[in-house]
C-alpha cells in the first residue's frame, strides 16, 4: 500500500452530494491499514436503548478525523466504545469490532488503553481543580507509555502551550475555560498518545478561543498524533480536521472531506443546525 493510501481516510460510500433525497446509509468498511478501525458496532444502553447501529469509521495514522452529529446522534457513545467506559454508562457492545494498531481492543480496559497509546479528552473539561497546572501534568504522565522522558515531554508541551508555564504553580481551578481545555488536552498528550480522542473540547468556548485550539490541535497533529474529534459544531472540526464522519440517530449518515462536508448547506442546516463559524485567535495558549 502506498504512503498516500495509508495516511487517507476512508474515501468509500456517498459523498456529501448524496445527503438530501432519498435514505441512503453508505456501505462502508475501514481500511485494514488504519491505526483505529470501527467496524458495524452496535451499542446498547441497558439493552433497551439502541444508541449506535452498523457504524463503521477510521483514523489514519497521522490523520484527523471528525465525528459530527446532532444531540443524541450518538458521538459520546461512539467514544466510550473506543475507550472502554461503556460498562461505566449502562451500555455494552454488542456487536461489530474495534480494533487500534491491528488489534482487537474491544475488551480493554481504559488504563491498558492509554498505555497503549490512545490518549482521551473527556466532554466537560475535567482537570483536577485544586491541583496545580503542574500537578495536573504529572497525573497525565502517570499512565503514559514515555514515563521515562516525562520532562522533555512537559517541556515540548510548555513550550507549545506557553500560559501552563505561567500558570505551573497556580491550582488549574483558577484558568479560564478555554486554558483548562488546554490544559485538559496537554495533560493527556503528557502519556505520548497515537491517537487523541477529543469530546467536544469546543463546547462553551468562544470563537476566538476555539480558533485557537484548532491550531493547537494543528500542531499536535504535524507532530504525528492523530486525532479523532467529536464535535456538535462546526468550527474546531473544519480547523483541526481533514475527515469527516456525520452520524445521524446512531448510524453514519455520510463521510467526507470535512471541508466539503462542512460547505453543504444542507447539511448543516439539517443535521448539525449551525453555521461553519471561523473565529479569530486570543491569547489563551501565550
Ligand atoms: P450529545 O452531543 O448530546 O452528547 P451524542 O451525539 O454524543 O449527543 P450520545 O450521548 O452518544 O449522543 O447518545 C446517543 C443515544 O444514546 C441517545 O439516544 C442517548 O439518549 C442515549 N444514551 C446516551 N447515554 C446513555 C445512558 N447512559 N443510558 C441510556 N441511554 C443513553
Amino acid at each position: 500500500m502506498s504512503q498516500e493510501e495509508e495516511v487517507r481516510p476512508v474515501t468509500r460510500g456517498p459523498s456529501v452530494g448524496a445527503v438530501t433525497g432519498a435514505q441512503q446509509t453508505p456501505a462502508h468498511a475501514p481500511v485494514s491499514s488504519a491505526l483505529l478501525e470501527v467496524d458495524e458496532l452496535r451499542v446498547t444502553y441497558g439493552g433497551a436503548v439502541l444508541a449506535l447501529d452498523g457504524v463503521s469509521f477510521s483514523v489514519p495514522e497521522g490523520g484527523t478525523v471528525a465525528l459530527l452529529g446532532a444531540n443524541g446522534a450518538g458521538k459520546t457513545t461512539a467514544l466510550r466504545a473506543v475507550t472502554g467506559l461503556l460498562r461505566f454508562h449502562g451500555g455494552q457492545v454488542t456487536a461489530g469490532s474495534i480494533r487500534f494498531a491491528g488489534r482487537s481492543i474491544a475488551r480493554a480496559d481504559a488504563a491498558t488503553l492509554v498505555g497503549s497509546g490512545i490518549g482521551q479528552v473527556l466532554e466537560g473539561r475535567r482537570v483536577f481543580a485544586d491541583l496545580t497546572v503542574a500537578e495536573n501534568l504529572r497525573v497525565g504522565a502517570f499512565a503514559g507509555r514515555a514515563r521515562r522522558r516525562e520532562r522533555e515531554i512537559r517541556q515540548e508541551l510548555l513550550e507549545l502551550f506557553p500560559i501552563l508555564a505561567e500558570r505551573a504553580d497556580q491550582p488549574a481551578g483558577l484558568l479560564s475555560g478555554g486554558q483548562q481545555q488546554v490544559l485538559a488536552i496537554a495533560r493527556a498528550l503528557m502519556a505520548q498518545p497515537r491517537l487523541l480522542l477529543l469530546d467536544e473540547p469546543s463546547l462553551g468556548l468562544a470563537p476566538r478561543v476555539v480558533a485557537e485550539i484548532g491550531q493547537a490541535l494543528r500542531t499536535i497533529n504535524e507532530r504525528g498524533c492523530a486525532l479523532l474529534l467529536v464535535e456538535q459544531s462546526t468550527a474546531l472540526a473544519m480547523r483541526a480536521t481533514e475527515h469527516a464522519y456525520l452520524l445521524e440517530t446512531g448510524r453514519i449518515r455520510t463521510h467526507a472531506s470535512t471541508a466539503e462536508m462542512l460547505s453543504d448547506e444542507r447539511v448543516r442546516a439539517s443535521y448539525l443546525g449551525a453555521p461553519a463559524v471561523l473565529g479569530h485567535p486570543e491569547e489563551v495558549t501565550r
